[in-house]
């Protein structure tokens, strides 16, 4: 877009709202990397300038400055249907309140509802630019600041009110995706924030911090280094699935070592002081759920003044002489003081930071020496993870077995040289599970992008799933199996109350482009698809892998069975393509 106002002025004043909500709405018919390009030339178009203005409104996901406007789509319904004086019992009512049902939506609402608030608005007349203001990004900004700190309704309605008149339909419609932090438009943050600097990503990754981010790469001296803050939560390191190559490779070329894989929860711990946080891998801050129980052991054990450490955080069990099984943490943190059976423990498997010092750099053994000195030490409380150095693949599978006999869920292998990479999912740390050697079974994790209906619990509802990997496109999912068993009564009824406002009816005439041109067969045909940004990732354990051609990926699992469901994984973090032909073409096997 080309400024409107004087030079002088600040880019977010000078640009309007509305270019940036073309560029939002021509990204919706165009190719990932025609996305790209759109990308580049707003970043180009606002060189030297700001840009994190601009950032907020592109990545509201992100965005932790406004975390929550306390609006959600029947709010934002309800407050339409008063300000525009529309009917309770008319069609738009309606539309607008029951934006889900699909018997009352038009084809042009598209299954959303900022698309529904877009049709309706343009009814009213909503679409003609000429009585409206113009809003800049920075009005479009402060208005979003004013609208989140409001408390009252009436304040908030009144934020609407001012936006709605001087907004088109077209601008409303990308304001209420961003309210609800939902963009849709085909482009997740890692590509967008590539595109404005390569080292973005690792940027964001370690600090989880939009302002940072921009702040970071704008400056020209800016050389990137992996670094972390004291209690600014961060992408945790990550492993990478084992296949018998990667191992040869790594064990030719680097001394290994093993640790056991706990099945908790992956919790890093920040200290300063009496301060002490606890932040999720996905960057939650959970200081309340386990700071009441857990800050005692912190400051009993830790004996330097700060530090930031990494590890698993579990329910220990004196009747079980063991581990809780994964899921246990919550239940166990809201329990009353009197529950004296059971405990937190953390196994601490790295350290990243200690008495002002970063040690991201150093090497894996030097941290583990490091941690020896910094900790106490308390069994079945907080222990540093057992460590066996391995040499050969034999090694490997008696650690696996030794791991197994012991209830854990495998191990992972690293190397003792690699430095600690925030973000990272490569071959510095490599997980083997028994489902990925034994010929017994892998494991995968899939998203849920179909269902079938079945008639279980007297009623009709989504019984099975179908399940797919993520494709080479960003916004690519390949189908590669259905499932029907695995989950307890209880956890289907989760499943389904949580994805049943999201299904939408499946037409074999028009399938979603999501499916990259897949056309099911008779038997695979879903009565109903979901987007995969609404859905679900389970985790599935299968016999084998087969080739077929009834599903995208022209594989699918034999005898596959629902493990669990992974809530704590986004929808884009299922197994990739290439990961399961990675599988199929390197079954490991003893
Ligand atoms: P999975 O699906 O196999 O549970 P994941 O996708 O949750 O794995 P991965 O990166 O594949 O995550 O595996 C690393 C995870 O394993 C960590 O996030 C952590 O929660 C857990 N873990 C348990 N023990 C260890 C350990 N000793 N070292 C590193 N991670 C460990």
């Amino acid at each position: 877009s080309k400024p409107s106002a004087p030079a002088g002025l600040s880019m977010d004043r000078q640009v309007k709202f509305s270019s940036l909500c073309d560029m939002f709405e021509k990204s919706l018919d165009k190719t990932h990397n025609e996305r790209l390009q759109l990308i580049t030339k707003l970043w180009k178009s606002i060189k030297g300038h700001d840009y994190y203005p601009f950032m907020r409104l592109l990545l509201p996901q992100l965005d932790k400055e406004r975390m929550a406007y306390g609006l959600k789509e029947s709010k934002i319904a309800l407050y339409l249907i008063e300000i525009l004086c529309i009917k309770a019992s008319s069609e738009d009512a309606l539309r607008l309140k029951k934006w889900k049902d699909p018997s009352l939506s038009k084809k042009t609402d598209g299954n959303c509802f900022s698309d529904t608030v877009y049709s309706v608005l343009n009814k009213r007349g909503w679409s003609n630019k000429s009585s409206k203001k113009c809003l800049s990004v920075f009005d479009v900004n402060d208005a979003l600041d004013a609208l989140c700190s409001a408390t009252e309704v009436e304040a908030k309605k009144k934020h609407i009110v001012s936006l709605l008149t001087n907004m088109t339909s077209l601008e409303f419609k990308w304001l209420v995706r961003i309210i609800l932090k939902d963009m849709r438009y085909g482009m997740q943050h890692t590509s967008i924030l590539k595109e404005f600097h390569p080292n973005a990503v690792d940027v964001w990754n370690a600090c989880t911090d939009l302002k940072q981010v921009t702040k970071n790469c704008l400056d020209p001296k800016f050389k990137f280094t992996a670094s972390i803050q004291i209690f600014q939560a961060f992408k945790p390191m990550l492993a990478s699935l084992a296949n018998p190559d990667k191992l040869s490779d790594m064990l030719c070329t680097n001394d290994l070592v093993v640790e056991p894989k706990y099945d908790g929860e992956r919790i890093t711990i920040h200290k300063s002081d009496n301060t002490i946080k606890y932040f999720t891998r996905n960057s939650k801050d959970y200081t309340e759920l386990y700071g009441h129980k857990f800050n005692r052991t912190i400051m009993k054990c830790v004996k330097i003044k700060d530090c930031i450490l990494d590890g698993e955080m579990l329910v220990y069990s004196k009747d079980l002489g063991g581990f809780k099984e994964f899921g246990h943490n919550r239940t166990f943190a809201l329990s009353d003081e009197n529950n004296t059976q059971e405990n937190f423990c953390y196994m601490v498997f790295d350290v990243l930071h200690a008495n002002g010092s970063d040690v991201l750099a150093e090497t894996l053994s030097k941290r583990r020496r490091l941690l020896d000195k910094i900790l106490t030490t308390q069994e079945h409380e907080l222990e540093i993870v057992p460590q066996m150095s391995v040499t050969t693949q034999s090694d490997i599978y008696k650690a696996l077995d030794d791991a197994i006999l012991n209830r854990e869920e495998g191990i992972i292998i690293k190397n003792t040289s690699s430095a600690y990479q925030p973000g990272e999912r490569k071959n510095n740390w490599i997980k083997l599970k028994p489902d990925h050697v034994d010929g017994m079974g892998e494991t995968l994790d899939m998203v849920i992008v179909g269902g079938y209906f079945g008639t279980k619990f007297n009623r009709k509802s989504v019984s099975h799933f179908l399940l797919a990997v993520r494709g080479h496109g960003q916004d690519d999912y390949y189908t590669c199996c259905k499932v029907g068993s695995g989950y307890t009564s209880s956890e289907l009824i989760q499943l389904q109350s949580a994805l049943e406002p999201h299904w939408i009816k499946f037409n074999k005439s028009d399938v979603p482009k999501f499916f990259c041109g897949w056309v099911p067969q008779s038997g695979e045909i879903p009565d109903v698809y979901i987007e995969p940004i609404h859905s679900k990732v389970l985790e599935v354990k299968a016999f084998s892998i087969t080739e077929t051609t009834k599903f995208k990926t022209g594989y699918t699992l034999r005898f596959p069975r629902v493990k669990r469901i992974r809530d704590d994984k986004n929808f884009d973090h299922c197994n990739t393509f290439s990961e399961l032909s990675e599988l199929v073409n390197n079954p490991t096997r003893r």
